[in-house]
C-alpha cells in the first residue's frame, strides 16, 4: 500500500500553524484537534518546520511557562524529513524507526498534501495482519 491510498482514507482538514504564531496558539491547536505534531508553514504554503508534544515538553521543561508566549519557530524543528505519495508505508515505517519521530508530512514539492503518523501505520498494519489472518483460517477451513 502507498501513502497516496492511505492518505485518502484519512478525513479531516490539514492543521497547520504559522511559524510567527506562539506555542500557546500551538498548544491550544493540538489539544483541540486532539493531534500529536502540527507543521508549521509560511505564507507562500511552504512547509517550514513541525512542532510536536514532545518539543513542547522538553521546552516547558527546561524553560518554564512563559516560554509560551515565544513563537513556533523558535522550538520546531527545521529540518522535517518528508515523503511523497508514491512511497510505500513499509518505508514510510522505517524513516519513523531510524529518526526516532512519529510523523511524516506528505509533500509533493512545495506543496503539502497531509500528514501521516504512527498511529496511521499501526491502523494499516493491525488491518494488514487481521486480513491475512482471516485468509489463512478460510483457507484452512476450506483445504
Ligand atoms: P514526534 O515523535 O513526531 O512527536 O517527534 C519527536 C521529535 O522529532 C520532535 O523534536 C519533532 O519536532 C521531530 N519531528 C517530528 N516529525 C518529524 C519529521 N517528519 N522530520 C523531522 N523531525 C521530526
Amino acid at each position: 500500500m502507498t501513502v497516496g491510498v492511505l492518505l485518502q482514507r484519512k478525513t479531516g482538514d490539514i492543521i497547520t500553524i504559522s511559524p510567527e504564531a506562539s506555542l500557546t496558539d500551538a498548544l491550544k491547536s493540538l489539544a483541540e484537534h486532539r493531534i500529536g505534531a502540527i507543521v508549521a508553514v509560511g505564507p507562500a504554503g511552504r512547509l517550514e518546520g513541525i512542532l510536536s508534544e514532545r518539543d513542547l515538553v522538553r521546552i516547558l521543561a527546561e524553560k518554564g511557562p512563559d516560554i509560551l508566549s515565544s513563537p513556533v519557530s523558535s522550538v520546531m524543528t527545521r529540518a522535517v524529513v518528508t515523503c511523497g505519495v508514491d512511497e510505500t508505508i513499509p518505508v514510510i515505517m522505517e524513516r519513523m524507526t531510524r529518526g526516532r519521530f512519529r510523523h511524516v508530512p506528505v509533500v509533493d514539492g512545495d506543496k503539502l498534501l497531509g500528514i501521516i503518523s504512527i498511529g496511521d501505520v499501526v491502523k494499516h498494519r493491525v488491518e494488514e495482519m487481521e486480513r491475512e489472518s482471516a485468509e489463512l483460517r478460510d483457507y484452512i477451513m476450506t483445504a
